[in-house]
């Protein structure tokens, strides 16, 4: 028999929580196995946190972490994470936005062999067109640069394997997405669509504040991209100077006219600033390497061995 755990980070969820926990329940409950519900008050101002006691004092599979303030949803779900106990957990919104009876699906795949189960989002209902569309150029734009082959319209709803959320916890960096981790770790991933449905109760939480945030967190941890772009840009200028410098010269040994003294100016400058650039990319280079060693990620995470001695 497996043990599941539910991570839930509620940051002012009064008006969903019991709905949470009454939709949630009878679900878990059909399994007919052990389970446990992590409920992650990250800082909430209302009344979170008594009905949190309230739903951990009338159930002991219930367990509550509240947060001395609001350190965001990404620190809420690494604690979840750090205290969840399962075989596989499953992170899900407050809100009910992500639906309940997903996470059952998600469970079959578990056992179907499956280390990390996505939920990802077909219709989104209740949100604006500009979460919608900065959502979906920014992780397409993150897929770019980092590299990394994350699926698309994916927010935090997943499953995990207690190996794969080992391998989570053991990654160093102060700044997480975890959808990006998630991808990093590597393991046998797969995805199932869901529609997501409207907020349960209340508002979103995420400012545009907090998404810049989050989409920072996604980028700097992720790629070097923004620290070797001068390097690039540097070459690339160098050339045209270069190039330019010498087609001027072929022009000015042929006594062609082609545009007096002010036109010495592009190469020269160009080459100038080129050079300014490319020394900068070295520091960059340097910068990105220092980040790396600070940031202390395993150097490879082995997922099954054989023929070794226990
Ligand atoms: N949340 C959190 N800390 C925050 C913001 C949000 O723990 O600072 C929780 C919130 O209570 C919810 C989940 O993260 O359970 C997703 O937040 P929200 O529904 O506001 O985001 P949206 O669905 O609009 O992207
Ligand atoms: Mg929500």
């Amino acid at each position: 028999m497996s043990k599941y755990s539910i991570v839930v980070p509620a940051y002012n969820e009064e008006k969903s929580l019991r709905l949470f926990y009454d939709a949630v329940t009878p679900l878990m409950d059909s399994l007919g196995e052990e389970y446990e519900m992590i409920f992650v008050n990250d800082g909430s101002r209302d009344a979170t946190k008594d009905i949190l006691k309230e739903l951990a004092d009338a159930d002991k599979r219930v367990k509550v972490c509240n947060f001395s303030r609001n350190f965001g949803q990404q620190a809420a779900l690494l604690c979840g994470l750090q205290a969840a106990s399962g075989d596989a957990v499953i992170a899900m919104d407050a809100d009910l936005q992500d639906p309940p009876e997903v996470a059952l699906q998600m469970i079959a795949k578990w056992k179907e062999g499956y280390d990390v189960v996505h939920g990802k989002r077909g219709k989104r209902r209740g949100e604006t067109l500009f979460k919608k569309a900065t959502a979906f150029f920014y992780y397409r734009f993150l897929r770019k640069i980092t590299g990394l082959d994350m699926p698309k319209d994916v927010g935090d709803f997943k499953l995990y394997d207690r190996k794969v959320v080992d391998a989570i916890v053991s990654l160093g960096e102060h700044d997480r997405l975890l959808r990006a981790q998630v991808t990093w770790v590597g393991f046998k991933q797969t995805f199932i669509e869901f529609e997501r449905p409207e907020r349960v109760a209340g508002e979103t939480h995420y400012t545009l504040k907090k998404m810049i945030r989050l989409a920072e967190s996604g980028i700097f941890p992720n790629t070097d991209y923004t620290l070797t772009l001068p390097i690039k840009l540097g070459l690339l200028l160098g050339f045209a100077s270069v190039a330019c410098l010498i087609t001027f010269i072929v022009l000015a040994c042929c006594d062609i006219a082609f545009g007096g003294l002010i036109a010495w100016l592009f190469p020269t400058v160009g080459a100038l600033a080129a050079i300014i650039l490319v020394c900068q990319g070295m520091a960059n280079i340097h910068t990105s390497m220092i980040y790396r060693e600070v940031q202390n990620r395993p150097k490879y995470i082995v997922a099954e061995k054989l023929n070794f001695e226990e």
